[in-house]
C-alpha cells in the first residue's frame, strides 16, 4: 500500500491498526479520517469488514490474493500488491475517471488487514491460478 495510497491514508491505516490492537475498536476520530480521505466508500468498506467479507487466499508457493464478497453476494478478487480490484466500480471510478483512490472492496482489504480480521484460506497453487485466471464479467 506504500505505493498506491497517499501517505496520509497509509498513516491513518497504521494508526487504526495500532489503536485497534489496544482497544479493539476504531475511534470516532479515525472514522472521520476514513470518511474524509475515502468519502462514502469508507462506510461501505467498513460494512464489508463488519461482515468479515474479506478472505486472504494463499498457496504453498507463497502467492496470495484477496477475495471480497460484495454486498450483492458476488465475489471480487483484489490484488493488494498491484492495487487492483476486479469490480466494475474500480474500473470506472478509480482507473478511468480517477475520482476515487479505491473501491469499497479494496479499502475493505486494507482495513481488514489493519484490523487483523481477514479470513485466512490456503489453497493449492492450481486453485490459486484458477482464481487469478477467472474472468468475472
Ligand atoms: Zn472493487
Amino acid at each position: 500500500m506504500e505505493v498506491f495510497l497517499p501517505s496520509v491514508a497509509e498513516e491513518l491505516l497504521r494508526e487504526i491498526k495500532r489503536s485497534y490492537q489496544e482497544t479493539s475498536q476504531i475511534s470516532d476520530e479515525h472514522l472521520l479520517g476514513l470518511k474524509f480521505i475515502f468519502g462514502p466508500t469508507a462506510l461501505y468498506a467498513l460494512d464489508l469488514v463488519d461482515q468479515r467479507s474479506v478472505t486472504h487466499v494463499t498457496s504453498p508457493s507463497g502467492r496470495s490474493t484477496f477475495q471480497v464478497t460484495g454486498s450483492s453476494g458476488k465475489l471480487y478478487t483484489c490484488y493488494k500488491a498491484c492495487h487492483y480490484c476486479s469490480c466494475p466500480a474500480f474500473s470506472y471510478t478509480v482507473l478511468r475517471r480517477g475520482d476515487s483512490l479505491v473501491c469499497k472492496h479494496l479499502l475493505a482489504v486494507y482495513l481488514s488487514q489493519a484490523l487483523g480480521v481477514c479470513q485466512e484460506v490456503t489453497v493449492s497453487d492450481k486453485q490459486l491460478s484458477d482464481i487469478l485466471l477467472t474472468k468475472e464479467d
